[in-house]
């Protein structure tokens, strides 16, 4: 039977560890960890994103505020924005919601956003860090998907890891954490050549693909420890009897739609040692490291402590 990795458990122990910090700074400082989050426009997804982010911070005690310019503000207004915030002190973290509008540059607007408070990690001075090795706030979800697989005691040093996908929010952290767990990494992505074979010479094998259920038993080498990133919304019913057990069928029929991550779930469930589940699995990480990542940079910028920042 493969072990299922439950990040909610994770989440829910990466909170209990945030609360006594929050009350920490507070007592310290006489004032609560503060997020700003710039959410451009009116994105479903992107609100629903922003919502259960604030309400984590809010469940912490962190402070919150969301900024929301209309998806028409060009470049140079949301850099008013985050100069802004820059400079407001109580102010400790600033996330920027991804995507934002065609018409804007996010590159600049990411440069923009002060590297102590790029609580996305998402800043090259802020990837440079991490690159070498120093403390620096890290991208949540492959920080949260390391704390998954150390409380898990799953062994990294020395392991085979191969990533799948190599994008600057997940795929190249991801490998780049692993590295500094010891981990031999490989890195993959569209160009690759035979992927399957190469994924089968992993212990630890990461997809962050954005593809549903691509990855199938020909690339799980059985035993490995199978951590599934993606997050993609299944509505045709035929791909939904692809991926699927026919106990989900009814729910799919209910709902016009299932989550489903990169890996063939039945597969995976099946081959591999352990497995993160979607949904249950990386998704819940995220956010918990966010606040994790907020509360750093407050102890930080208080004086509190200075940046562990190693995860
Ligand atoms: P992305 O920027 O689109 O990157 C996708 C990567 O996958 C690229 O490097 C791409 O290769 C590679 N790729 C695409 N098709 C491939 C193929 N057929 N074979 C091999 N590699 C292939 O996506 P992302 O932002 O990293 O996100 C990936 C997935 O993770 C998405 O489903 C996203 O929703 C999910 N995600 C989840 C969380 C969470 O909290 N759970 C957080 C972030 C992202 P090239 O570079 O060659 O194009």
């Amino acid at each position: 039977m493969s072990q299922i990795l439950d990040g909610n458990r994770v989440r829910d122990q990466i909170k209990a560890e945030a609360r006594p910090q929050v009350e920490r700074i507070i007592a310290h400082a006489g004032r609560a960890p503060g997020l700003a989050v710039v959410l451009v426009g009116h994105d479903p997804a992107s609100e629903i994103y922003v919502r259960s982010k604030t309400k984590t911070a809010d469940d912490l005690g962190i402070y919150s505020e969301t900024i929301t310019p209309p998806a028409a503000i060009d470049t140079a207004g949301l850099l008013a924005i985050i100069a802004s915030l820059n400079a407001r002190p109580e102010i400790d973290g600033i996330l920027v919601q991804l995507p934002l509008p065609a018409h804007i540059d996010s590159q600049k607007i990411l440069l923009a956003v002060a590297p102590e408070k790029d609580v996305d990690g998402f800043h090259p001075l802020n990837v440079g860090l991490l690159s070498t090795g120093r403390p620096g706030p890290r991208p949540c979800t492959p920080a949260g998907i390391i704390q998954l697989l150390r409380r898990y005691e799953i062994p990294m040093a020395g392991a085979n890891a191969v990533v799948i996908g190599r994008s600057d929010i997940v795929g190249k952290p991801m490998a780049m954490l692993l590295l500094h767990e010891n981990a031999t990494v490989t890195v993959c992505h569209s160009r690759t050549r035979n992927l399957p074979a190469v994924c089968r010479e992993a212990d630890i094998l990461v997809a962050a693909i954005g593809r549903p259920a691509m990855i199938t038993a020909e690339y799980i080498r059985p035993g490995a420890v199978v951590i599934d990133v993606g997050q993609s919304r299944v509505t045709s019913r035929t791909e939904a009897e692809r991926i699927f057990d026919p106990s989900r069928l009814p729910d799919f029929d209910l709902k016009g739609s299932l989550l489903v991550g990169d890996v063939h779930p039945g597969d995976m469930a099946r081959v591999s040692s352990a497995y993160t589940p979607v949904p249950g699995g990386v998704g819940p990480l995220t956010i918990a490291m966010l606040m994790r990542n907020t509360i750093e940079s407050a102890e930080s910028r208080t004086g509190l402590y200075s940046n562990s920042g190693l995860c």
